[in-house]
């Protein structure tokens, strides 16, 4: 499989400044301050989800699956980096790339079924193609979807 390393960096919570954006749920201001890198929560999550990126901060690999959002990982911080009592453990939004399969008309529902919140529906178009649309009020950015993708063109980004 080839490896999108512009994704993978986004994915990790890095960018091109080398600014660390946090990309754990319930972060808080501030994170990369607060953590002391003890990966409690990385043991904690029972999705697996959760890896020690670079410089020993925890971080999500999509890539593995989804974040179920049961707030192990929270409950195990010890430091306070991350909040629970945060009114949501995120702002990001599934985003789908215009390389998507349905949208270049081969027929893909992959991410649509792996939605459970069904945020992800498809629209049908002129044509007869059906195309992935994210309604960004139900989106949680739970993540679900972008393990699904076969070339991988999901992302999560921060609410617009
Ligand atoms: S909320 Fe649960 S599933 Fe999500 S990263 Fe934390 S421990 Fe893992
Ligand atoms: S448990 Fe808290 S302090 Fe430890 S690595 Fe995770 S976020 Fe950082
Ligand atoms: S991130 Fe989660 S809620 Fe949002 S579209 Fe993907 S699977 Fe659905």
């Amino acid at each position: 499989m080839t490896i999108n390393h512009a994704r993978r960096a986004f994915l990790g919570g890095r960018r091109d400044t080398g600014a660390y954006l946090p990309r754990m749920p319930w972060a808080v201001e501030g994170f990369t301050t607060v953590c002391q890198r003890c990966s409690d929560c990385v043991e904690a999550c029972q999705e697996r989800i959760l890896v020690t990126g670079d410089g020993g901060y925890p971080k999500v690999d999509f890539a593995r699956a989804g974040c179920t959002f049961c707030g192990a990982c929270a409950a195990a911080c010890g430091y306070g980096a991350l909040d629970p009592g945060l009114a949501h453990p995120w702002s990001l939004k599934a985003r789908v790339g215009e390389s998507c399969l349905s949208m270049r008309g081969i027929t893909c529902r992959a991410c649509g079924d792996a939605c459970t919140e069904r945020a992800l529906r498809f629209q049908l178009q002129t044509g007869g193609r059906a195309v992935p649309v994210v309604n960004e009020s139900i989106c949680n950015g739970c993540g679900s979807c972008i393990a699904t993708c076969p070339i991988q063109v999901i992302q999560l980004e921060e609410a617009a």
